[in-house]
């Protein structure tokens, strides 16, 4: 879809991956002449097979009445090093934005002409728990015949959607490397998830990654405010923005707690999910059976897209309806394979140790495989549950020293998935999930999470000839 705004206007983009060749697109649509640039050799090629041509943003006089450096979110601040591009481009005066800036601006101009009508947009973002989220509202929005395009961070640039017409929503999952460089960003709906540490050394430590997620929250704000006050930083957003507010804007929603108070409240405990308003409550959903959902992080995630299906007038019992047939997403809780009364479970999205304690307290006897590249921050979070691993078996390079967090629980190096998979195995009893919940990244055996869960899935299946 073309961008509006920037006919005759020099465009800069940096970075040519995905979301990056797909503003550069949209923006050559849009009648920019677009400079674009990657380090990536191949991914330079890429592009100019499209006919761009690479102009190097930090050479002499490369931003000369460029009107804004589009950036990629895979893209370091300070890049490269502490000496240039962004750097350069705002010492220039140069506005720094990215391809959701440029997608919420246009669809603030009144007659972009891709929309004949304008979709309601929803945006999700918090620190785990994202795509599911983001997923699972698109699932639920088709299921009750809304047209939904779902893009962002889980993998379609918002650049290349279709518009949905009449009706329609668009549902962009966020992350922080996303919010925090967007120029526009304004949403009718947003959701807050949760917040964990991760991504820290980006931001500068906790508050600063908690700045870029309220971006979404800022200046006017959405119309409508989806937040997990499970953890202070929730808590302190959902109170602010509901400070004078309509009693309508902000919806709480937890998983865990019994939440009480005069607003609108959504909240899972005990596999069921309420809603209250003004004090009385207005639904119950059974969660317990929902197999795509399994976990008190689940229904998190069901409790965030049952309030936005609400906000967007939808009856519960069809919410209900909807949510019963959710698949759930590969590598995120994923059920890959069952013999013999074990269940193998990919979750190879677990990256950090906040999503992997979610996964061990969804499951009550675990043969835990786990490891890979230490996260900032530790394993802290995911000890108090320890208690429901049977055994953990250890994978990545440095598997000895990942093992030392795990302290006296039982557990085995096994350094290699084929290992890892092969002794789980051997080892799990009848009612025990054999869990790939790695609490780390992937990268220094894989190029990335879903390599690393479909290794595991190759592995289980050749272990029990599926
Ligand atoms: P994100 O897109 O934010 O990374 P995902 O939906 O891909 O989130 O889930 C990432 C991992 O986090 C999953 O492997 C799962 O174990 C865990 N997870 C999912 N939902 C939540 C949640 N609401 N709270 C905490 N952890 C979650």
């Amino acid at each position: 879809i073309p961008v509006r705004g920037v006919e005759g206007q020099k465009m800069a983009v940096l970075g040519l991956g995905r979301s990056g060749l797909s503003a550069a697109r949209a923006l050559r649509a849009g009648g920019a002449e677009v400079l674009p640039w990657d380090d990536n050799e191949a991914a330079r090629a890429a592009a100019e097979a499209e006919g761009f041509v690479p102009v190097e943003p930090t050479r002499a006089g490369a931003l000369d009445g460029v009107a804004s450096l589009i950036v990629s979110p895979g893209i370091p601040h300070l890049y490269p090093g502490p000496n240039r591009a962004i750097a350069a481009a705002w010492a220039a005066g140069v506005p720094v934005d990215n391809d959701i800036g440029l997608f919420f601006r246009s669809l603030a101009t009144p007659d972009w002409d891709s929309f004949d009508v304008a979709p309601k947009v929803i945006a999700v973002t918090g620190s785990n728990g994202k795509s599911t989220t983001s997923a699972l509202i698109h699932h639920v929005l088709e299921h009750c015949g809304r047209p939904s395009q779902l893009a962002g961070n889980i993998g379609r640039g918002v650049l290349d959607i279709d518009p949905p017409g009449e009706g329609g929503a668009v549902v962009l999952e966020l992350s922080s490397y996303q919010t925090d460089l967007a120029r526009a960003l304004t949403p009718d709906i947003a959701v807050f998830t949760n917040l964990s540490p991760d991504h820290l050394d980006r931001h500068g430590g906790r508050g600063g990654y908690f700045a870029a997620k309220r971006r979404l929250f800022a200046e006017g704000g959405p119309d409508r405010a989806i937040i997990g006050v499970d953890e202070d930083e929730g808590m302190f957003l959902a109170n602010q923005l509901a400070e004078g507010a309509a009693d309508d804007r902000v919806i709480r929603i937890s998983s865990g707690q019994k939440l009480a108070g005069p607003g609108w409240l959504v909240f899972a405990r005990k596999g069921f999910l309420s809603e209250w308003r003004k004090g009385r409550q207005v639904a119950s959903i059974d969660l317990r059976a929902i197999a795509g959902l399994p976990g008190a992080h689940n229904h998190q995630n069901a409790c965030a897209a049952y309030a936005a299906a609400r906000c967007l007038g939808i009856g519960p019992k069809q919410i209900e309806e909807a949510l019963g047939s959710f698949a759930g997403l590969p590598h995120r809780s994923q059920l890959v394979a069952e013999a013999d009364g074990v269940r193998f479970v990919n979750d190879s999205k677990a990256t950090n140790a906040a999503s992997a304690a979610m996964a061990l307290a969804a499951f009550p006897k675990i043969r835990w495989i786990c490891g890979g590249l230490e996260k900032e921050g530790g394993l802290a979070p995911l000890l108090p549950h320890l208690g429901h691993v049977a055994k953990a078996y250890v994978i990545g390079r440095e598997a000895a020293a990942f093992a030392l967090h795990l302290k006296d629980a039982p557990h085995e190096v096994c350094t290699t998935m084929e290992t890892a998979v092969a002794r789980a195995a051997d080892e799990a009893l009848p009612g025990e999930v054999v869990l790939l919940a790695p609490a780390a990244a992937s990268f220094d055996q894989y190029d990335s999470f879903e390599r690393r869960g479909e290794d595991f899935i190759a592995r289980v299946q050749a272990r029990l000839g599926v």
